[in-house]
């Protein structure tokens, strides 16, 4: 396990099983390994004291070697229509975001993966700001443990996240083991609990990471599909050279074999005049085939200097009508969080940037969430 800065091991970065092996290396029965799990994800500790059932003598051991290291808060900002999204620093500068939607019946956490993306989608904002790192299991889980504090609830209590999906900066399967990790975490039932049906990871489609996930921790699966044939599609992502979309076709009906849902999720960013036209809609229908799937049209969410417009809503209705009419669920995702730019592809880029946007956000907090 990686150390620390400080020298010390990060408990958040552990499995219930890992942390069940680092109990037993430090001569400590199993069972405690579970009672401070517990404690962490299900209670929200963040400090070995509020531990009331471990003693005293493991508390001040755990303390010289272990912590629980969460992320700092920089900034909360609350939309108008009660999306919540955190600025959160992992150390050295490194920000993330994680964005809390609340709708009717559930809450959906967005997570990140990485600290801005190698992958250079070109209609992405991550993806023009550069790869600086992957986060460690512990800082992707902690999103979710952080999002439950702020939100003022513990899991144990009725959950109010009801949904994750791995849609923030990043591409998950590109920090593979330490998304996984965190996923196990939050499947756990004496953590987060969440169901895998409810746990999504979008990729834009890096198949070797399908195929392990299939096997090492099987979630919902969302690809961002966003063109319908090759050309259009390298343009845009260029990771598609290295994996075109008859070979990503056949990855999503191999993953579909083991997947907690029986449809993949093919999300479409619509782009102006780029892939947008009702020929390229026809066109999607023959590349999934018979693929049990859905699909997700998504307006484009303009960034400074992006070089791509939304296509009209006129368009995308049209778009909707001949996917539907093939028999496809085809929707449309709201955007939410406008006035906080906490819309797809937007995350951090603008924290820097001083838009009037900026200026109305209500920065609730500047603390140190450890010291709580
Ligand atoms: N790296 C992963 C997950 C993070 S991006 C992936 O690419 O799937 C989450 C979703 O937001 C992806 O579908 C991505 O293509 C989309 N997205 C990125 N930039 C966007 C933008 N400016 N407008 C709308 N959607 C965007
Ligand atoms: Fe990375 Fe996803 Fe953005 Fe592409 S769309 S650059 S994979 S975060």
């Amino acid at each position: 396990m990686k150390e620390l800065k400080s020298g010390k091991v990060n408990l958040l970065d552990y499995t219930l099983n890992g942390l069940e092996e680092f109990f037993i290396q430090i001569g400590e029965p199993k069972f405690r390994a579970k009672q401070v799990f517990r404690w962490i994800h299900l209670n929200g500790a963040s400090t070995f004291e509020v531990m009331s059932d471990v003693s005293k003598t493991l508390k001040a051991k755990l303390s010289e070697i272990a912590e629980i290291r969460v992320p700092q808060l920089i900034s909360e900002h609350i939309a108008s229509d009660g999306v919540v999204k955190w600025i959160l620093e992992v150390g050295e500068g490194n920000k993330i975001e994680t964005v809390y939607i609340p709708e009717n019946e559930r809450g959906t956490l967005c997570i990140s993966s990485q600290v801005g993306c190698a992958l250079e989608c070109q209609f992405c904002s991550t993806g023009r700001q550069g790869f600086n790192r992957n986060l460690t299991a512990g800082e992707v889980v902690s999103q979710l443990w952080w999002a439950n504090q702020s939100l003022g609830h513990t899991p144990k209590e009725e959950k109010i996240i009801t949904n994750v999906v791995m849609m923030g900066m990043g591409e998950p399967l590109a920090n593979y083991d330490n998304v996984v990790t965190a996923m196990k975490i939050m499947l756990d039932d004496n953590a987060y609990n969440l169901s895998k049906r409810k746990l999504t990871l979008s990729t834009s489609g890096m198949i070797p990471g399908i195929d392990r996930l299939k096997n090492d921790c099987p979630v919902s699966l969302a690809v961002s599909l966003h063109a319908s044939n090759d050309e259009v599609r390298s343009e845009i992502i260029p990771l598609n050279k290295k994996y075109p979309i008859k070979e990503l076709m056949a990855a999503c009906s191999r993953y579909l074999s083991a997947s907690p849902r029986d449809f993949i999720t093919f999300e479409y960013v619509m782009l102006q005049n780029v892939n947008d036209k009702l020929q390229h809609a026809r066109e999607l229908i023959k590349i999934v085939g018979n693929m049990p799937c859905k699909f997700n049209l998504i307006p484009f969410n303009p960034f400074p200097n992006a070089g791509f417009e939304s296509s009209s809503r006129d368009q995308i209705l049209q778009f909707q009508k001949i996917l539907r009419n093939a028999g496809f669920i085809t929707t449309i995702r709201k955007t939410r969080g406008e006035d906080i730019d906490a819309a797809c592809g937007q995350l951090v880029g603008k924290v820097n940037d001083k838009t009037k946007r900026q200026e109305k956000w209500r920065t609730i907090a500047i603390q140190q969430v450890s010291s709580k």
